[in-house]
């Protein structure tokens, strides 16, 4: 066992999803073309005053309730000083002494155990633009600039880079799932920096620490921190010191490798900023925001469980994206008016099917999903089977037709002439004609060997082309080889 304990803090920037920008009325929208949404405010041009947009301070505090944090009732926006081709200003308008949000903690399961981890603060903040290396040059996308953030700072209270894994991933749940931000890591509207420090088994002070910058996806933050603490262990094993500086993962190399070092650390010279008077919060607005707060995904699972049927583990995989979970919970609700279920059985059906048959051909991206079918007509589908129209397998050939051709199931199973085989004396015919053409298996049976039934089972549903009633069917054969 090491002899070292590794410290790790997040610090996350999440885009808030306003219609607008944080000071401006310039759209916040990724992918248009560089410099098309931009004006005086956000080009930072002299003499150009900031507004404060209303709806990313209500999404601010959505997160705090969501997150437990404590929402201050007057904070200050603050001027963050320093030169780069990104910040026009010079500055970039953040918060610092007072920020919006204190504490807090993000719910998040450990190998299935429930942990929280600690949350310091969160602040509003804008982006900076873009700096875009083009054919040798760098040029800058002002379309980023002024764009609204949340930053969520993490206590110092993770241990390893799984554990981080786990908390980014919890914490992107839930301001998914409550409209805050679109968890989209490739188009950077979530991004983290780690910090990470080692310290002795058994220290309480804090080692000198590293920042992991510019890491997109949630794999490779786990894979940089191991990789980090690693190499943090062998420097101070070899008698040498951990330096603060800024590193980022080379995922080909598999290592981390420095970018810059403290020297180069800022001195931000930060000062509340004259343009903006102090942010007020009182309680009218907080209770406005807890009233639009939805369901979060942690109490969707536990209702699911409670009263849709379904495993803690099945809850799980449908909760994981707000869509899928809207999806599931229209399938299950349909399901339960249309056949006449009760909601615990029409929620386990409806997950089972969800899950075997539907996720496999959905595909996600930010908070949208994009469904093979419609849920009301999975719904359907799902009644045709419970009113024993059609059973489960034939279900799943309906399904794949539906998908193909975007026709209601019921359209299809009347077309193809799938509806199921009910009518006992047709069974009975096809029943007696598999038994005469297996004599040795029919001898078999009654000489005790039951198994063959399923043998006989499989043949009338060839027969059938999978249309007879499995019920009927067993019913059926048993009958008839029990005469003898
Ligand atoms: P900044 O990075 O802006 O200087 P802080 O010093 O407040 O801000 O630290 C920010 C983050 O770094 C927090 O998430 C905190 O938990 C983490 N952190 C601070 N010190 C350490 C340390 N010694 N080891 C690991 N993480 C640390
Ligand atoms: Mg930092
Ligand atoms: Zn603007």
């Amino acid at each position: 066992m090491s002899a070292w304990e590794a410290v790790v803090g997040l610090e996350v920037h999440a885009q808030l999803r306003t219609r607008t920008k944080l000071f401006c009325a310039c759209p916040n929208e990724f992918g248009a073309p560089p410099n098309t949404h931009v004006c005086p405010v956000c080009l930072g041009l002299p003499g150009a005053l900031p507004a404060p947009n209303e709806a990313a301070i209500d999404l601010a505090l959505r997160a705090a309730l969501a997150l437990g944090g404590e929402v201050r009732e007057r904070s200050v926006f603050a001027r963050k000083s320093y030169f780069y081709p990104d910040l026009a200003k010079g500055y970039q308008i953040s918060q610092f002494a007072l920020p919006i949000i204190e504490g807090g903690a993000v719910p998040m399961a450990l190998e299935g155990e429930a942990r929280s981890a600690a949350l310091t603060r969160i602040h509003l903040e804008e982006d900076a633009a873009k700096n875009l290396h083009v054919q040798g040059e760098t040029v800058v996308d002002f379309n980023r600039a002024g764009t609204p953030l949340i930053e969520i700072v993490g206590e110092p209270v993770l241990r390893s880079g799984a554990e981080a894994e786990a908390y980014l991933r919890a914490l992107r749940e839930v301001l998914v799932f409550i409209g805050v931000n679109d968890g989209n890591l490739e188009e950077g509207s979530f991004r983290c920096d780690a910090n990470v420090s080692i310290r002795p088994k058994g220290e309480e002070r804090l080692g000198t620490r590293v920042e992991l910058k510019n890491i997109n996806s949630f794999r490779f933050v786990r894979k940089a921190i191991d990789h980090e603490v690693a190499r943090q262990a062998a420097l101070r094993e070899s008698g040498g010191e951990v330096v603060q500086e800024t590193r980022t993962w080379d995922e080909r190399q598999e290592r981390t490798v420095a970018m810059r070092g403290k020297e180069e650390a800022h001195d931000y010279r930060y000062f509340p900023d004259p343009d903006l008077p102090p942010l007020v919060v009182d309680a009218a607005r907080l209770a406005r925001a807890e009233e639009t707060l939805p369901e979060l995904p942690a109490a969707m699972r536990a209702r699911w469980v409670e009263t849709l049927g379904l495993t803690a583990q099945d809850a799980g995989v449908l909760a994981a994206h707000p869509a899928i979970a809207a999806y599931f919970e229209a399938v299950a609700t349909g399901l339960g008016e249309a056949a006449g279920l009760k909601p615990a059985k029409a929620g386990k059906k409806a997950a089972n099917f969800v899950m075997a048959e539907v996720l496999r051909e959905t595909a996600t991206e930010g908070v949208e999903a994009r469904f093979p079918a419609a849920a009301p007509e999975v719904a359907a589908l799902l009644a045709l089977v419970e009113d024993g129209t059609i059973n489960g397998k034939i279900a799943k050939e309906v399904f794949a037709k539906m998908v193909a051709t975007g026709e209601p199931p019921k359209t299809i199973v009347e077309r193809e002439g799938l509806a199921q085989v009910t009518d006992t004396a047709a069974i009975e015919a096809v029943v007696r004609e598999v038994l005469a053409a297996n004599p040795k298996q029919v001898e078999q049976y009654r000489g005790g060997k039951t198994a063959v039934l399923g043998f006989f089972v499989g043949q009338v549903m060839k027969a059938t082309r999978g249309q007879a009633n499995p019920k009927a069917v067993n019913e059926i054969l048993r009958a008839l080889l029990a005469e003898g």
